[in-house]
Parts: structure tokens; C-alpha cells; sequence
């Protein structure tokens, strides 16, 4: 398994140092921030497998941060740092779909403890996929293209082979669009473009059709008022050590 991916988001330096020091020695990979907006820029990133979400931040409150991204990244797991006494943002946490909580001042060694089984419990943590297999067909990300053994080659665009690996990167769970506009043209991207992917998935769909024939139905999935799923044809190619993403 991969050294999971960590974002601090504190603005108090001392505490903020120290849990990022804890955690790289600990054998994670910890990025910071010391504002809400900051925070959830950094939390959106691809690869990031958990988030540390103190709730008295400056710019951005972080419920509010926590509530946009719970829209962005449903199942992203996320603990909350909250000072003591303040039951209220703790539930209010909790019911915002906070993963846990560590009430301040906490020791390294219970933020590890609770880091440890709350991404135990995770399915979001996204693969590094390099490609993927569609029935007898190839899915090159590198290439961009789909290659069958019988001889049948399509190019994808960017974007369609962007909505491919992020879809096999994260094969065990559904992906918003939401989730999906961020991923590819950036933070910002909301509302109305969303039937920009679904134009998009409907050509990527029509291209696998031709290369991939049957097995190409089930290699997109769309799942009712959440978004889109890699199927159940759709099998991730991992490169772990070479830490493509
Ligand atoms: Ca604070």
C-alpha cells in the first residue's frame, strides 16, 4: 500500500507543525494550510486520502469547508479537530459527515490511533492507475487510446481519458459530477457545466462501443443521483512503483 496522503488544515502554527511533523514521521505524506480556502484547495487534490479539518479557521469557516467538500468528495474521510467544550461544532461536525473527531490539545500518539482506523475504514482510497482493461480491449492513459487485440484503436481526448483513469483510479465507489468538473478544469467549476460531463461520458461511452464491443456497456455506470462508477468490465491497471498518477 502507498504512503497515504494527508492534508493538515490548522491555522494555529504550533499545532499545525507539530501534527504535520508527527505524521511524516509517523510514514505519511502531510500537506498543510492555514486557511479554509487554502484547506479546500488542498483537500480536493487528487490523491489525497484523508484531511485533518480544524472548525475555527480563518477565511473559511470549517464547517463550511467541510460541507463543501462532503459535495466535492462524498467519502473523502475527514477528522475534525475541535477544541474542548465545544460540543455543538463537534455533532454539527459529525452530522456534516466528519469521520471522527480529536478534541484539542490531543496527543500525536491518539491522532495517529484515530488517523490509523479511520482510513482502515476508508474505500476512498484512489488507486494509481496507469490504464485499465476493458473485456480483451486496453485502456492506455499514457497513449490515450484504446486498443483492441483484433486490431481496433480509438484516441480519447484529454478529457475523456481524464474521466477514464479518475473513474478507475476510484473504481470502488461512485464519483459526482460535481467531483468530476473539479478534477478536470479545476476548483470553481459547478452548476450548469455538469451536463458537460454527461456530453463527454455519452462520446466516451460511443468510442469504447467501437473498440471494446460488448464489454463497453458495462464500463461506465451511471448511478442514480450520484453520479458515475467505473463498471464492473472497467479493471484498473496499477503502477505502484513507479507512482504514476
Ligand atoms: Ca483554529
Amino acid at each position: 500500500m502507498s504512503r497515504a496522503r494527508i492534508v493538515v488544515i490548522e491555522d494555529e502554527p504550533a499545532i499545525r507543525r507539530g501534527v504535520v511533523d508527527a505524521l511524516r514521521v509517523s510514514g505519511y505524506e502531510a500537506t498543510e494550510a492555514a486557511d479554509g480556502i487554502r484547506g479546500l484547495e488542498e483537500a480536493i487534490r487528487q490523491g489525497i486520502d484523508l484531511v485533518l479539518l480544524d472548525l475555527l479557521l480563518p477565511k473559511r469557516d470549517g464547517l463550511e469547508v467541510l460541507r463543501e467538500l462532503r459535495r466535492i468528495r462524498p467519502t473523502l474521510p475527514v477528522i475534525v479537530l475541535t477544541a474542548r467544550g465545544s460540543e455543538d461544532d463537534r455533532v454539527r461536525g459529525l452530522r456534516l459527515g466528519a469521520d471522527d473527531y480529536v478534541i484539542k490539545p490531543f496527543s500525536a500518539r491518539e491522532l495517529l490511533a484515530r488517523i490509523e482506523a479511520v482510513l482502515r475504514r476508508s474505500v476512498d482510497r484512489p488507486l494509481k492507475v496507469r490504464g485499465a482493461r476493458l473485456g480483451d480491449a486496453v485502456i492506455d492513459c499514457g497513449r490515450r487510446e484504446v486498443r483492441s487485440p483484433k486490431g481496433g484503436r480509438v484516441e480519447l481526448s484529454e478529457t475523456e481519458i481524464g474521466i477514464l483513469s479518475f473513474l478507475a483510479e476510484n473504481h470502488r465507489r461512485a464519483v459526482s459530477r460535481a467531483e468530476l468538473l473539479t478534477r478536470l478544469w479545476g476548483f470553481g467549476a459547478t452548476g450548469n457545466e455538469t451536463r458537460t460531463i454527461d456530453m463527454h461520458i455519452t462520446r466516451l461511452r460511443a468510442k469504447l462501443k467501437n473498440v471494446a464491443g460488448a464489454s463497453a456497456g458495462e464500463a461506465i455506470v451511471t448511478v442514480r443521483a450520484r453520479g458515475y462508477m467505473a463498471g464492473p468490465a472497467l479493471v484498473p491497471e496499477t503502477d505502484q512503483d513507479e507512482g504514476l498518477e
